[in-house]
């Protein structure tokens, strides 16, 4: 069904009242027995779909970056009927098309004692003992059965002489089991999945809808039923129903304005199904790499992240002396401190992102650090050039190395890197429980959407790994189960729930249109970011995220009345699309920022200053705060609902985290 969108300008409420939430309880339906046989068990106990009756169903999945691309294909090649969208001209252009360092996998191809259980332990340690167990064993399980996988859809993974597939190391871990294609992981294994996707689209078992904006959920009976979508180049509001929907929309990092994300990474169709009933979970988990190029001026929309995978052979160091304006190669040894070396000499230079972003801050902060406004520190090739040779380190970095001469002007082969921490990935997002179900029945959630398997702080080259488990392997299996369980009456597009969704869509968009204020959209979402990283960055307090939630409400307030979107809606329009989804930042900014608040515990990339150990270390307060808190909307100008899933730790002992 396709409408345009000609309603007059509603006197519309500016945020669309939801439904009162209602009491829920949080059940994660982690399978029974120990933790190596639940997921197997799972599977058997799952219902099939018959493959005959599988063409009846039509699934939707919202988004084609790994997660989603790689569900659509695997859903696809079962035989269900998929609707596939993105808001990009190709799926193939999603933002895991960015990823550079690599994939995890603990197929132990080193014999450097890697294992399942290894994976595990570093995950649920690495994310500060606030992931669920259950999910994280599953993700390591899965996690060579992925390599395989994207072997077998042509993936090029970087080989060593013999011929055997290459890994290295990221943080948080001593055993080198990341898999990667040079810098450029993300973009190989994003074209495996959009090859398996393509073949699926020319089987008729995928119809792509690509430049398709999702803007609202709709839910009927309190279940999923499908999507109303704007088409962004002609502005056509579509509805499409489905027998389930699967979202895989990717991060809201650029809550922050400045992030290493893509321009377009957004959470509106995450924050428009919370609004619908989806609790939110830990939306306060940010995660900050520490390797990205440092701000370099007020006008700047993005930043960009320098993998973590140099950290192998880069070392990180700042002068000893505050104020040092030497150039680096004429700073002594003596005279620097290698400072991950110093405090944590077991995983040195590759202590997991949280810590050493903390790291960088804190020597930043007491005068050490480097370049303009003393931001930087450096992360410097010169031992592993002397070492290795110019051509091994090229081989290895080589489009890294050209990637930040091209932005910088500076040579990294002569001169160290100058880096600092920047918001790179957002470990909260809708709550799912194992069957990476939301709390909407018929809503299912994977990728970066979800709240994940990560906890407080998600290791380096984790993220893809967590992506396609869940699309190539999780959501197929788990969706079929759903629909086998589940055989209501389709809905029909005259329902009632149909219309109302398709009118609060039209009337949202008049609105935007109708305001005429003075100010563009970016004014008012690089205002927000600087709140969000002045207030609730890298390190929070009570007082500062106390007035964070007092700026954002007014600012908020000020968009609805100010703002200014040119243009019409039946045209290709990217200030109405900014419109709609820095709207929903404002929203999701304020719970981030309650969410924080009532975290009083500081938990890797929630770093709450009052709660630190003597040596500046994050201090968990396990009695009170080991639980995922996931937010339920409650409607307009009222106050999240906080329900909390509790956290067992039967196979991990909970232990302050060290990697000194
Ligand atoms: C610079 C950079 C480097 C990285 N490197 C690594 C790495 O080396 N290893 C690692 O493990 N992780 C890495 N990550 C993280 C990782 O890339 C991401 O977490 C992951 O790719 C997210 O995949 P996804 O499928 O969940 O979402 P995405 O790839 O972000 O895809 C989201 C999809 O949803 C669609 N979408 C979103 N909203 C809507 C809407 N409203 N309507 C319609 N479609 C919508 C988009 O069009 C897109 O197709 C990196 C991240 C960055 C920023």
């Amino acid at each position: 069904m396709t409408i345009n969108t000609v309603a007059p300008a509603p006197p519309a409420p500016v945020r669309t009242p939801s439904q009162p939430a209602p009491s829920i309880v949080l059940d994660a339906k982690i399978p029974d027995g120990p933790i190596e046989q639940k997921w197997e068990k799972h599977k058997f106990d799952m219902q099939l779909v018959n493959p005959a009756n599988k063409r009846r169903y039509t699934i939707i999945v919202v988004g084609t970056g790994l997660a989603g691309g790689g569900a659509a294909a695997a859903l696809g090649e079962l035989g269900y009927n998929v609707k596939s969208f993105c808001y990009q001209d190709s799926p193939r252009r999603a933002h895991s098309i960015a990823a550079q360092g690599g994939i995890n996998a603990s197929k132990n191809y080193r014999n450097d004692g890697d294992s399942t259980y290894r994976l595990f332990y570093d995950t649920v340690k690495g994310g500060d003992f606030r992931a669920r167990e259950g999910n994280v064993y599953r993700l390591a399980e899965i996690s060579g059965n992925i390599i395989d996988q994207c072997v077998a859809l042509g993936v090029p993974f970087a080989r060593e002489y013999g011929g055997l597939l290459d890994t290295r190391s990221f943080g948080g871990a001593l055993v080198s089991r990341t898999f990667y294609a040079r810098g450029q992981t993300g973009q190989q294994l994003l074209l495996g999945a959009y090859s398996a996707l393509e073949r699926q689209v020319a089987l008729g078992k995928v119809s792509m809808y690509t430049r398709h904006e999702m803007l609202e959920v709709i839910v009927v009976d309190n279940r999923a039923v499908g999507i109303v979508t704007r088409d962004m180049v002609t502005g056509e509001i579509e509805v499409h129903l489905g027998d389930a929907v699967v979202m895989a929309t990717g991060g809201y990092g650029n809550v922050f304005y400045l992030s290493t994300m893509a321009k377009g990474c957004n959470t509106s169709a995450i924050w428009r199904a919370h609004r619908k009933g989806a609790a939110f979970a830990n939306p306060c988990y940010t995660q900050i790499h520490p390797t990205c190029i440092p701000v370099a001026g007020d006008y700047q929309s993005k930043l960009t992240l320098m993998s973590e995978s140099l950290r192998n052979d880069g070392r990180v160091w700042v002068p000893k002396k505050a104020g040092d304006t030497r150039s680096p190669d004429t700073i002594p040894e003596g005279e620097r401190d290698y400072y991950l070396e110093r405090k944590y000499p077991s995983y040195g230079n590759l202590a997991p992102r949280d810590i050493a972003s903390r790291a960088a801050k804190q020597v930043c902060d007491e005068g050490l650090g480097v370049g303009p406004g003393g931001l930087g520190v450096y992360l410097d090739f010169s031992e592993a050039t002397n070492r290795l040779g110019v051509n091994t380190i090229r081989e290895r970095y080589g489009n890294l190395f050209d990637m930040y001469n091209r932005i910088t002007g500076e040579d990294p082969y002569k001169v160290p890197m100058r880096i600092y921490p920047a918001v790179h990935y957002t470990m909260g997002g809708l709550w799912v429980d194992y069957n990476l179900q939301s709390t909407i029945p018929g809503l299912f959630v994977g990728g970066e959407a979800n709240f994940s398997d990560h906890g407080a702080n998600r290791l380096g080259a984790s993220a893809l790994m967590q992506g396609l488990a869940d699309g190539y392997f999780i959501l197929p299996m788990t969706v079929g189960d759903y629909l086998a369980k589940n055989r209501q009456s389709r809905v029909t597009m005259d329902h009632p729930a149909v219309s109302e969704a398709l009118n609060e869509v039209k009337a949202r968009t008049q609105r935007f249109l109708s305001i005429n204020g003075s100010r563009t959209v970016d004014s008012f979402h690089r205002e927000l970011g600087k709140i969000m990283w002045e207030h609730c960055g890298m390190g929070r307090t009570d007082a500062s995220l106390r007035k964070a939630l007092e700026l954002i409400p007014a600012l908020r307030e000020q968009f609805w009345q100010d703002v200014r979107v040119p243009g019409d809606n039946n045209e290709l329009n990217q200030e109405l699309e900014k419109a709609g989804r820095v709207a929903d930042f404002l929203e999701l900014g304020e719970l981030i920022c309650i969410d924080a608040l009532h975290r009083t515990e500081s938990c890797g990339g929630h770093f709450r200053e009052e709660s630190q150990t003597e040596d500046g270390e994050a201090l968990r307060d396990d009695e009170n705060f080991s639980y995922v808190a996931a937010w339920m909307s409650t409607g307009d100008n009222s106050k999240p609902m906080l329900v909390k899933e509790p956290l067992a730790f039967e196979n991990i002992h909970l232990a302050q985290r060290s990697y000194k």
